[in-house]
């Protein structure tokens, strides 16, 4: 049996189903999360919807999204797990720990290279969004799309692939958006509420990285100490991609954004261009991604981070991959 099967049988046997996207989750996760929430709800599934990190606020438009929870509701007893858009178990949080040692089946769906396969059945593929690795599930649950569930799963296609726009799209991810635009998702209005909309305190982050960049050897790349963001009021507020435009500097082959968080942990996100690759290293440094986009979270301080994750990444570039993507 093929894993869609194991996956559609793992459903079919299950009454009360705990879904977990990852934490600090991005449009993917939360759209994924309640996409399939609410569709599985048409079929009489009870849902517990799942995060460690509230949904952002930008997000709060999709429907559902006012019943993610970062803790299981005391009344509900899931029979199985399944995890969305997680390379890997840390990366589910803390509410996701006592149910994966709670001796349920675990359906593990995803999309990145980097998944180390974790689940009872693992619905592992190489797709532009964890949304598009769904939509066959839904398909071979014959559950139909109504248009909340269309709405939430276009939000993960367009969020992850930054509007059609990045390397791994392909015919099966424009076909997977037509028949959510078919089943009422508004693609015009679904770009612009969870992919274009910011905030003006995240373009103050972006303003403190792009006033330190820093361009060696092809790798281009900023960091952003916890103490800038304090004296701005900044704490908590996230850098929203800022390394997906640092790649578009024709000088620049690997970028990186390094944050410094409390505790003194460094969060980084690397974007590679066709050509090279970041997701062997974020997988090397623990974290995590797809070959060209990547990210991972060190501890250390910010300087010791920078000064040894950016020598990997010179070293990184001294070997491109050869392919172009
Ligand atoms: P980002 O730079 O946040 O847009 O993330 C780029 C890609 O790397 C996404 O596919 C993320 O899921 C993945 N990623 C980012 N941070 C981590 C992490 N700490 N662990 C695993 N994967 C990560
Ligand atoms: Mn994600
Ligand atoms: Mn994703």
């Amino acid at each position: 049996m093929g894993s869609l099967d194991d996956a559609v049988a793992l459903i079919g046997q299950a009454r009360r189903i705990a879904i977990v996207a990852h934490s600090s989750p991005d449009q993917d996760a939360i759209g994924s999360l309640l996409g399939l929430g609410l569709a599985l709800e048409t079929v009489g599934k009870r849902v517990a919807l799942l995060c460690d990190d509230p949904v952002p606020r930008l997000l709060r438009f999709l429907p559902g999204s006012d019943r993610v929870h970062s803790a299981l509701p005391a009344d509900f007893t899931p029979d199985l797990l399944v995890s969305l858009d997680s390379s890997d178990t840390d990366r589910l949080g803390r509410v996701a720990q006592p149910l994966l040692e709670g001796g349920i089946p675990v359906l593990n769906v995803d999309h990145h290279v980097t998944n180390v396969n974790y689940g009872t059945v693992n619905l592992v593929e190489d797709r532009a969004s964890a949304a598009e690795v769904l939509l066959p599930l839904l398909d071979a649950l014959a559950i139909p799309l109504t248009r909340d569930v269309a709405t939430c799963l276009l939000a993960g296609v367009v969020g992850d692939t930054r509007s059609f726009s990045t390397a791994n799209v392909t015919a099966d991810t424009l076909t997977a958006a037509v028949r959510l635009v078919e089943a009422g998702a508004d693609l015009a209005y679904v770009t612009e509420m969870a992919l274009n909309r910011c905030t003006v305190n995240a373009l103050h982050v972006w303003g403190l990285g792009l006033s330190a960049l820093q361009l060696e050897d092809g790798v281009l790349w900023t960091a952003i100490p916890l103490e800038s963001r304090r004296r701005m009021g900044l704490v908590g507020v996230g850098s929203n991609k800022l390394s997906s435009m640092l790649i578009g500097a024709v000088e620049a082959n690997v970028a990186a954004v390094f944050e410094e968080q409390p505790g003194d942990q460094v969060e980084i996100s690397f974007r590679a261009r066709p050509g090279y690759e970041v997701a062997s290293l974020a997988l090397s440094l623990g974290g995590g991604g797809h070959p060209l986009a990547a990210g991972c979270t060190l501890e250390g301080s910010l300087d010791e981070v920078v000064q040894r994750v950016v020598g990997l990444l010179k070293a990184q570039v001294a070997q491109p991959t050869g392919e172009e993507g």
